[in-house]
């Protein structure tokens, strides 16, 4: 995985509003982000859909990390008030890439003790490659664009927005994302 594929927040803006024209259709009560990546596509995701917006947060180490984990660490769940709104609800779940799949995995089953009546998990990227996590037969997995197994740099994660702004340009000019998008 030695290229990077830069994604503006214009392009990133522009999938999670092409994907919401589905996310409409479907019978939603709320929305559940996975921070950190989660946050922002859910905050767009909700000036289309108008659905209540809650929040949790979890870290998968990687395995270059000191520390190895199976299981993503949990930094912040889903409190009291919020339980009350998305327990037997119809929940969105948002995050940002479909990697190897274990942090969704963890959040669906973590998910499943508030008796949801169903689950739908929105993804701005999925990528294609063997997942070691599941999430269910009867979880609806709706994803903006599939991607080949390639590091994605998010805008938000840039330090230098304006030069992340111009690579990604360029490289949807130069035909490099080309290679990378699979739809
Ligand atoms: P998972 O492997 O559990 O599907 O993904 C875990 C987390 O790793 C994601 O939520 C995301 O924060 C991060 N991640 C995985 N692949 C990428 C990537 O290509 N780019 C960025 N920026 N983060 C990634």
């Amino acid at each position: 995985m030695s290229e990077k594929v830069f994604f503006s927040y214009d392009e990133i803006h522009q999938l999670v509003a092409d994907s919401s024209h589905q996310i409409q259709k479907l019978d939603l009560d709320c929305m559940i982000a996975i921070g950190g990546g989660g946050f922002i596509p859910g905050r767009m995701l909700r000036s289309y859909t108008k659905l209540p917006l809650y929040s949790v947060s979890m870290k998968l180490y990687g395995e270059d990390d000191e520390i190895h984990q199976e299981e993503p660490v949990v930094f912040q769940w889903i409190d009291e008030h919020a339980e009350k709104e998305v327990r037997g609800k119809n929940i969105l779940i948002v995050d940002e890439v479909d990697d190897t799949r274990l942090t969704l995995d963890h959040c669906v089953r973590r998910i499943r003790e508030f008796e949801p009546k169903s689950i739908t998990v929105y993804v701005i990227h999925s990528k294609d490659k063997e997942k070691r996590g599941t999430l269910g037969e009867d979880v609806k997995l709706v994803v903006g664009q599939y991607i080949k197994d390639v590091w994605i740099n998010y805008p938000w994660e840039s330090k230098d927005i304006q030069n992340h702004t111009i690579i990604a340009r360029e490289q949807s000019e130069t035909g490099v994302k080309e290679k990378y998008v699979l739809n």
